[in-house]
Formats: C-alpha cells, structure tokens, sequence
C-alpha cells in the first residue's frame, strides 16, 4: 500500500543519512591523516595580463590526492573541513607554503594569491597569523595576495573590512573572488578595501550566446575601474572570450586557454627556481 511505500522510503532516507555520517566521520580520519601522509599539494594557475601578454602572479589552488578516495575536488573538502573544525589547519598550511613560494617568485615581481575562506578570516588571530608570516617569509609589497568571497563580508562587513584594510596597510593585495555569484554586489564594492575584483566563470561563459550578459560585464568592468579597482576575469576558456575581454578593458585572465593550475614543480621549473 501507499501508507507502506512511505514507511520504506522514510528507513530509505534514515539509512541514507546514517551513511553520510559515516562517510563524513571516515573522511575526517583521512583528512586528518592526509597531513602525515603528505596527500596535501598546491597547484598553481598563473594570471595573464592582457595588455602586456605577461604573467603577474599565480593563484595557489589545494589538491588532496588521498590514498583512499583518489583526488578530492577542493569544492568538497573545503566545505567539510570547515565542518569538521580543520579548516584552520589547512588554511594555515595553505598560506605557510604559498607564503614560502612567494620568497622567491617575488624576486621575479610576480605574486602568489591564496584564498582564504570566510571561517579562517573571521578567526581572531587572522591578521596576526598572517602577518607572522609574511615576516618569517621577508616577503615585500605585492608578492601576496588573499582572495576573499562575498560570503567573508556579509556576516560583519565592518569587523572584515577592518581586517582587510589593516593586511592592506602591509602590502599584502584583497582579491574579491567569484564575483556576481553572491547577494550583493555592487553596494560593497564601494567601501570594500579591495584591489581585484575576480569576475566569476558564469559570466564569462554567457560570451558567446548572449548579447545582454555582454553588456553587463562591460559595465562592470567599466563602473570596476571608476572605484580604482582591476578586473581579472576567471575561467577564459578560448580566443573569443580573450577578444571581447580585451574590448571591455578586463586586465586580467585566468583560465585554460592561458593554462590549467599546475603542479609546483613544474612552476619551478618553468622559473627557474
Ligand atoms: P576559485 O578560487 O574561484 O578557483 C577557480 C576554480 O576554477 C579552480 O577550481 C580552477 O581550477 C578552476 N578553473 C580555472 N580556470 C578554469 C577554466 O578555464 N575552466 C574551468 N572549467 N575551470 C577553471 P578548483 O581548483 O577545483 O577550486 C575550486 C574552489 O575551491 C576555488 O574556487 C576555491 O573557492 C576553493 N579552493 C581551492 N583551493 C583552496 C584553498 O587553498 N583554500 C580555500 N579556502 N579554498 C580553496
Ligand atoms: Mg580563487
Ligand atoms: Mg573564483
Ligand atoms: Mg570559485
């Protein structure tokens, strides 16, 4: 019957839910594991100047390569790290090691961006850590740069914009990432103490098929650079997309058509380091 139906799939779901949890426990121990076994990498994307065809800096991007699960996209491991209370860990690891990447790749004016989620910047000790390192590091103005996303400033815009402007007083660059996918937009920007602002991947895929989001994302850019601000558009995927930036007056791109995020080694070795 109808009523026995419900019954099952009411234990389907309880059995489902059951599982997540001990799918998401097991994933915890690994997680935890994963430092001692070194699983952790950073990748590194480079961000393209269009004006001057150049390389300016690199964004460093996590990968877990687990023994047990093969690689985890960082969109999931991020989310339940900060779940699970490890967040802090692996933000610090992150900005540890693209701290000491940025000692010597500013020795060649390009900087590394690291991104920062919206658990670890509102940790009291956030500023403090950071510029610990960037101490540690002898790093100079410019070699560093923290992508911040909307969902950073809409809880207490006043106590995160402090905390960026006093970062911003050392040197270090604020990047606003996956810009016009949040609530906002544009009523933050004008007092948010930011250098770039990264236009997200679904406006730059709407290139193509349509003429309304081109317009939009000529106006961004446009009412962008009134504020004193860059642009960096992420995901450029072809040569189209390259053009039409190039005529809205974007700065930056990132994305495969320039190259995929690659291991630190071979960044290295591509510099020389
Ligand atoms: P994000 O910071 O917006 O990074 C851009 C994402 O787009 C990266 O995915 C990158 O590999 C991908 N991407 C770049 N160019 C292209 C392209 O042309 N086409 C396509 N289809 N994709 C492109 P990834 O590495 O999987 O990272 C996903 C997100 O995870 C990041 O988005 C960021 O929010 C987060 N994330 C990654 N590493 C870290 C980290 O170390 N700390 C924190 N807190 N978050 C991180
Ligand atoms: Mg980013
Ligand atoms: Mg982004
Ligand atoms: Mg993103």
């Amino acid at each position: 019957s109808a009523k026995d139906k419900g019954k099952d799939s009411f234990c389907f779901y309880e059995e489902i839910l059951s599982l997540e949890l001990q799918f998401k426990s097991e994933m915890e121990e690994q997680m935890r594991l994963a430092f001692t076994n070194g699983e952790f990498a950073l990748h590194f994307q480079p961000m393209f100047d269009i004006k001057s065809r150049s390389i300016k800096g690199y964004e460093a991007l996590i990968r877990w390569n687990s023994i047990k699960y093969g690689s985890v996209s960082p969109e999931v491991m991020i989310p339940l790290a900060e779940e699970i209370g490890m967040i802090k860990q692996i933000g610090d690891w992150v900005i540890d090691k693209s701290f000491a990447f940025a000692q010597q790749t500013q020795l060649q004016g390009l900087y590394i961006s690291c991104n920062v989620s919206s658990i670890q910047l509102s940790q009291n000790d956030f500023v403090e850590n950071v510029l610990a390192k960037y101490d540690q590091y002898k790093l100079q103005k410019g070699s560093i740069a923290l992508e911040i996303t909307e969902s950073c400033l809409v809880e207490s815009f006043g106590e995160a914009s402090q905390k960026l402007t006093s970062l911003r007083e050392k040197g270090i660059l604020i990047y606003l990432d996956d810009f016009g996918t949040g609530y906002s937009s544009l009523n933050y920007l004008k007092n948010l103490p930011a250098d770039i602002i990264k236009i997200d991947k679904c406006f730059i895929d709407e290139i193509a098929n349509s003429g309304v989001d081109s317009k939009i994302l000529k106006t961004i850019i446009s009412l962008v650079h009134d504020m004193g601000i860059k642009t960096v558009a992420e995901g450029v995927e072809t040569e189209d997309q390259l053009h039409f930036l190039e005529t809205c007056g974007c700065d930056l791109i990132q994305g495969y058509l320039i190259s995929k995020p690659i291991p630190e080694a071979q960044v290295r070795a591509e510099l020389g380091l």
